[in-house]
């Protein structure tokens, strides 16, 4: 489609690194696209440097110009018109072409598969673990100090008991001295969870975070300092940095595999990484067994954490932020937690 006339479709239009939408129409120039919002802003891009979203069934179409606004519209028909053609990634282009062919269409896809399953399972956490031991731990002071600034956005000072607080904090040096940390190398802080909610975390650089809603939801002491103690394993072995690396390996990976919204989607989220991304099922086995190692020699009881996991597993739904989303618990968890702790 060069020559045409201009079509137009009417959408909205979202400025970079914001949610303020404004209507818009979006239309044909002679060699790309132009979207005009109702403000008089124009932008305007030639086709190769624009990124269109497929269609699917009830998802609004969107549009990435290159300066980071995008376009969005339900109008599938009137983008598909638009659209000189609709396949803007590689990957999209050998399915159109596979899908005349069904053979072609499931060696493709299984092709596709094996690619993912190889990268995902195997090559990404070998990379990830070699690339975190190559970094400086000047890194992880660095990425702590911005996920720390992240944090602080979301959570609020601590309204547990002082007099808790200062034996949770004993309980911490003591773990950390046992451990062999340096004294001063890591630092415990207690916060109002906000929308975080019962949560801990090990942040790199040597930060532990526990929530007052944790901490309201443990049932004895053994339980919490059973969770900082699984949290200082996450810190010893560096697992946050090793989990920054895999989710901007999986990213590059998802973005030169699919192209479009998923890979870049997850790149800009990297910065939230550390506080929203899941920990593989590798980095929690290390994380347990330490934690059952270190809670046996300071004479805590290495069971207790696992039960206020599987308590607040039960009572928290899917769609809350939790300990569940960065710690997923599984039976099979709860088992070699008990298994360690009996030898
Ligand atoms: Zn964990």
């Amino acid at each position: 489609m060069s020559t045409a006339a201009p079509h137009r479709v009417v959408g909205v239009l979202t400025p970079p690194d914001s949610l303020d939408v404004s209507d818009a129409v979006l239309e044909t120039t002679a060699e790309g696209l132009r979207a005009t919002g109702i403000d008089g802003f124009t932008i305007a891009a030639p086709w190769h440097k624009l990124r269109i979203s497929e269609r699917l069934e009830g998802v609004e179409r969107s549009i990435h110009f290159p300066d980071g606004r995008g376009g969005q519209t339900t109008d599938d028909d009137g983008i598909d018109l638009l659209v000189p053609r609709v396949s803007q990634s590689w990957f999209g282009a050998l399915r159109q072409q596979a899908e005349h062919h069904w053979r072609a269409a499931f060696l493709v896809a299984g092709a596709a598969g094996l690619a993912l399953v190889l990268i995902f399972n195997a090559l990404i956490p070998v990379l990830a673990g070699v690339a975190a031991d190559w970094t400086p731990p000047q890194v992880d002071s660095a990425i702590g100090r911005s996920s720390i600034g992240t944090l602080q956005t979301m959570t609020g000072p601590s309204r547990t008991d002082p007099a808790l607080r200062r034996s949770l904090q004993s309980d911490f040096s003591t773990l950390a001295r046992t451990a062999g940390f340096a004294p001063n190398a890591v630092r415990f802080q207690i916060v109002d969870g906000g929308r975080i909610g019962a949560n801990a975390l090990a942040v790199p650089g040597g930060y532990v975070l526990l929530t007052d809603q944790m901490i309201a939801r443990a049932r004895s002491r053994d339980e919490i300092v059973g969770v900082l103690a699984h949290e200082l394993g996450h810190l010893h072995y560096r697992h946050g940095v090793e989990k920054l690396y895999r989710a901007a390996a999986l990213s590059a990976a998802l973005y030169l595999l699919i192209g479009g919204d998923g890979g870049l989607g997850g790149l800009a989220s990297l910065g939230a990484g550390v506080v929203t991304s899941a920990y593989s099922r590798d980095m929690e086995r290390e994380a347990d067994a330490y934690a059952v190692r270190l809670l046996r020699r300071t004479g805590y009881d290495p069971t207790a954490f696992g039960r206020l996991l599987v308590r607040l597993e039960r009572e928290t739904g899917s769609d809350r932020p939790s300990l569940m989303r960065s710690h997923p618990v599984s039976q099979e968890r709860l088992d070699m937690i008990q298994d360690l702790a009996a030898d």
